[in-house]
């Protein structure tokens, strides 16, 4: 499309923001080595539908307020899309479009029959009661019944939404539809249909991944000292499952702050008083330390799970860490990246990395449409074994090619889409 002269670049589409061009250059340095036709790739750099709403809400203090809503599918070729719904002062269509891109890659990677949403209302989630959540959550629900259903995007949770959120998504879809719809979203309750282990899916994933690499490098995860950005779902789990494994956390951090200590910290009373306090603000024992200062403390593993942007290049020649894990979604730019490689710091991509969450979230929407439910030790095991066949692949293809671990991933997500897009054909 872009190189025709009847068709505008993507340089003029409204998506188009620094994060959206991150999402695309990582494509365009994979797709040499993924075997797709010209044609296809070019097809695979544009969402297919981008969607902006505007939410009234009833305030607690009677005023209204409209905040802006943002739903972008990027390729329903294999099936629903599928991606999270953030609550944030940051979303922006360009933010979802670039997140829903990686969801496709993300789902392909897996072998799941999805392709790649990502929505979003811009607000400060922080500064509102609950009651004005629900209000949000139910209009921005009512305003994108159009575009979403279980058979054509799926919403999930991300940044500041949780079991809640979904529950109030679902009701609102259901009573529209007459009757219980549960497939609708996923990461919501056990009691309306949720997966018992949906809510550490991310986060132990994450570990999965981390104990598959250390095992090819020769490395006993038992041994190692991690740092941890991020306290919420992922970062906060993530952490748990690595004092569980019996690693030493030295650091944790939230939008309040990061907390060091190098004898280890003790992750399930910080845990315990992040959920009652929102934070871990007032959170007094250990060193109380900048974000930056935890991101480049010493240690053997940085996992980063709080939001997009964190590595860079300008922090990430002063990394002090042996490998990173990306538990959040395009934690560490194209410069940084290539600094990393340079400096023979491995990177386990987030495609790859936080692609725990998503696969639960397939293994919840089959057991919703078939109303049969699994145990937990049989879906942690069902994802331990797709999370360990999708990291070998991505090993494979890394030493194969010569390429590194993020550009692999990519390279094993493009192939699947590509291979659809291919055998469907163009329509009309
Ligand atoms: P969350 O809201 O539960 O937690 C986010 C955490 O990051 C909070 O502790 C918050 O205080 C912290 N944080 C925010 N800004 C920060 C900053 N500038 N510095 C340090 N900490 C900061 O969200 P989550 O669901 O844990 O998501 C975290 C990341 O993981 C996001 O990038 C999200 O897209 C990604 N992700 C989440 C899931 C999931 O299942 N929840 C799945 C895949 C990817």
């Amino acid at each position: 499309m872009a190189s025709t002269e009847h068709a505008p670049s993507y340089a003029h589409l409204e998506f188009d923001t620094p994060l959206y061009r991150t999402a695309v250059a990582q494509f365009d340095q994979a797709v040499p080595y993924a075997d797709v036709a010209d044609g296809v790739a070019e097809r695979l750099r544009y969402p297919e539908r981008s969607v902006i709403v505007g939410c009234p809400v009833r305030l607690d203090s009677g005023q209204r307020a409209v905040f802006p809503g943002y739903r972008v599918q990027h390729s329903s070729v294999l099936g629903p899309t599928k991606g999270g719904v953030r609550y944030d002062p940051h979303v922006s269509l360009g933010e979802c479009a670039a997140l829903a891109v990686w969801m496709t890659w993300k789902c392909a990677l897996l072998r799941l029959p999805y392709g790649g949403a990502k929505g979003g209302v811009r607000c400060d989630p922080r500064a509102m009661s609950r009651a004005e959540l629900e209000r949000l959550t139910r209009r921005f629900t009512s305003e994108l019944l159009p575009f979403i259903g279980p058979q054509e995007d799926i919403p999930a949770p991300d940044m500041a939404t949780n079991e809640q959120t979904m529950a109030w998504m679902m009701d609102t879809y259901s009573m529209q539809r007459g009757h219980a719809v549960p497939e609708i979203v996923t990461g919501k309750p056990i009691s309306i249909g949720g997966s018992v282990f949906r809510h550490e899916a991310t986060g132990a994933g994450v570990v999965m991944v981390i104990a598959r690499a250390c095992e090819r490098l020769g490395w006993r995860l038992s041994e190692q000292r991690c740092v941890v950005q991020g306290f919420g779902n992922v970062g906060g789990i993530a952490a748990q499952e690595l004092v569980d494994r019996g690693a030493l956390v030295i650091g944790v951090a939230d939008h309040s702050g990061g907390v060091w200590d190098p004898a280890g910290l003790d992750i399930p009373t910080m845990s315990q008083y992040a959920l009652e306090h929102r934070s871990l603000e007032g959170w007094e024992v250990g060193t109380r330390i900048s974000n930056e200062e935890l991101l480049e403390l010493d240690c053997d593993i940085l996992v980063l799970a709080a939001r997009e942007d964190q590595i860079h290049g300008d922090n990430a020649h002063r990394l002090r860490c042996r490998m990173i894990a990306e538990g959040a979604n395009g934690p560490t730019s194209l410069e940084a990246d290539a600094v990393l490689r340079e400096r023979g710091i491995p990177v386990l991509p987030d495609i790859l990395t936080n692609a725990g969450g998503v696969t639960v979230s397939y293994f919840e929407w089959v057991q919703d449409l078939g109303r049969l439910f699994w145990g937990r030790d049989e879906i942690r095991a069902k994802l331990a074994e797709k999370l360990n066949d999708a990291f070998d692949r991505v090993w494979e293809i890394g030493g194969e090619k010569g390429i590194s671990l993020r550009t692999a991933a990519l390279v094993a997500g493009i192939r699947e889409v590509g291979a659809a897009l291919d055998a469907r054909g163009l329509y009309p």
